[in-house]
């Protein structure tokens, strides 16, 4: 379908990589400030505890900001494009960016809800995607 580089994973970030394969979305939560953030850190980028524990995330949100790509960025993008790349709001207050997967990129709209699908890249790698909800 498409070509992807593999994700890299390493002790920090692998926690995150198994729960994408499992179907989960996992956020980092500090036990200082309360906020989740949502790329695997050592250290909370709120405030620099380094008191962090991995939470499930409930997998929707809104969109917070997006742009429509008319032609493919590089080999980790679909070939059809136009796709929309955006950035997500979680319900938990995290922002990642990401894929909305739409047949209609024109219908995207910031604020729209979405929810989270998970696009088997490889047999071993999953990656979180959206889709309007
Ligand atoms: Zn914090």
């Amino acid at each position: 379908m498409y070509e992807k580089p593999l994700p890299t994973v390493d002790p920090e970030s692998a926690p995150y990589w198994s729960a994408l394969k499992e179907g989960r979305l996992v956020l980092k939560h500090c036990l200082d400030c309360g906020r989740h953030h949502f790329y695997p850190r050592a250290l909370c980028p709120h405030c620099h505890s380094d008191a962090l524990e991995w939470t499930d995330a409930r997998g929707s949100g809104n969109i917070y900001s997006f742009t429509v790509a008319r032609r493919p960025a590089g080999p980790a993008f679909k070939a059809d494009a136009p796709y929309v790349v955006a950035v997500v709001e979680l319900d938990e207050g995290a922002r990642l960016m990401t894929n909305i997967v739409t047949d209609d990129v024109d219908s995207v709209r910031i604020g729209q809800r979405v929810v989270i699908e998970f696009d088997a890249v490889t047999a071993e790698i999953s990656l979180p995607r959206f889709r309007l909800a």
